[in-house]
């Protein structure tokens, strides 16, 4: 049995006030969820707050992304360490708006993910096709090299600490949402490949998240599908109250 996660990727949204009282709001709402983990992303500068606010609550904080070092001269970077020490469990690394406008590659990723472990955080790995990859069929091919990349060097007890979010680019924030089946496509064939390279008890246990244009409307037929374990939501969990619908799907 997979437990499953609803984590919400804020982006760069919320001043730290924003961020106190959204949190606020969401504990309160979903205090009587069971059965499910729920994970908020904030911006850095708001994860300190956010990690007061639910302290005691079953919701983790997530950061949205770390550099691989853990100190240095890297003006403008925030370190794996930094983030755990302001209260962030787990990293989301490899979204697809750093790999698209920070020049974030498979490479980095690897190294990123590495360091999370390191630090004893857990990680969100993010892979996806790009629009023009899955009109031209290299979906799968794409997948593979980013799991194969992303993953390079990571034995069995670090895998254990990591989550995947499949999230199709052309779905992200664009409101168009991957058909359960087409998405069930896309985590089997991820499960199939980590058993391939770790081994069948890692492919069954890991959990794989969608991600992209996730609603209220849509998170119970995403959610029937075999492989679909839960979701990374975007736009759609800067409101508490929609945000918490979606946590307590059916
Ligand atoms: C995301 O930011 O990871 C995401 C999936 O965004 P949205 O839900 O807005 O498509």
């Amino acid at each position: 049995m997979r437990t499953p996660i609803i984590a919400g990727n804020w982006k760069m949204h919320k001043t730290i006030s924003e961020a106190i009282e959204t949190v606020s709001h969401l504990k309160e709402k979903i205090k009587n969820v069971k059965g499910r983990e729920v994970i908020v992303a904030p911006p850095f500068t708001a994860i300190s707050e956010v990690s007061r606010v639910l302290k005691d609550t079953f919701i983790a904080v997530s950061a949205q992304n770390i550099h691989w070092e853990v100190k240095g001269a890297f003006t403008g970077e925030v370190s794996p360490i930094m983030v755990k020490d302001a209260g962030a469990e787990f990293v989301i690394i490899g979204h697809s708006e750093r790999r698209q406008y920070f020049g974030e590659t498979n490479e980095t990723v690897n190294k990123k993910i590495k360091a999370a472990l390191k630090q004893g955080l857990k990680v969100i790995l993010c892979i996806g096709e790009s629009l023009e990859q899955r009109e031209s069929g290299q979906t799968f091919q794409v997948l593979e090299e980013e799991l194969k990349k992303g993953l390079f060097e990571i034995k069995s007890d670090g895998i254990e600490s990591i989550v995947i979010a499949y999230e199709p680019i052309w779905a992200i924030g664009t409101g168009k949402t991957a058909t359960p089946e087409i998405a069930e496509e896309a985590h089997k064939f991820i499960r199939d490949y980590i058993s391939k390279i770790f081994n069948k008890d890692i492919g069954e246990k890991i959990r794989i998240l969608y991600g992209g244009s996730v609603k209220p409307t849509n998170i119970s037929d995403l959610m029937d599908m075999e492989d679909i374990d839960g979701a990374l939501v975007g736009g759609a969990s800067l409101d508490p109250d929609t945000f918490a619908e979606i946590v307590q799907f059916k």
